[in-house]
Order: structure tokens, then C-alpha cells, then sequence
């Protein structure tokens, strides 16, 4: 019998780059920095949960150039 094991990629919230794949059974908080945008992400592998722990804030609007 064969038992394949099944990978999830997991992707950057931010740029979409890939970080990682995680087995369909993996749990728990782990670290991973993006080597695309330098973001360091705690993963919580079981829920896929993103907390940034480093790196520049996620942008939500375009520019910031509100203000003069
Ligand atoms: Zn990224």
C-alpha cells in the first residue's frame, strides 16, 4: 500500500511567493521568511494562519501620499 503524502503549498500573503509546502497533517506555529519581499511570517500550519513578525508593513492602499 501506498501512502502518498500531500503537500500544501503554502504562499506569501503578500507577493504570493511560494514559502513553503506543508503536509495535510502538519500543525503548529512555525517561522518562514519570504525571499521575494523579506517578510518573516509566524505560520500556524494547522488553521494557515499569518501573523508578520518582521519586514515592512502590509500596504493597503496605494502609495501614501495623502498627506503633502
Ligand atoms: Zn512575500
Amino acid at each position: 500500500m501506498i501512502i502518498e503524502d500531500v503537500l500544501v503549498r503554502v504562499e506569501c500573503p503578500v507577493c504570493g511567493h511560494r514559502l513553503m509546502d506543508k503536509g495535510d497533517k502538519a500543525a503548529g506555529p512555525v517561522q518562514t521568511k519570504c525571499t521575494k519581499c523579506k517578510r518573516v511570517w509566524e505560520v500556524e500550519l494547522s488553521t494557515e494562519e499569518f501573523k508578520q513578525v518582521s519586514g515592512k508593513p502590509i500596504a493597503r492602499r496605494k502609495g501614501d501620499s495623502d498627506s503633502p
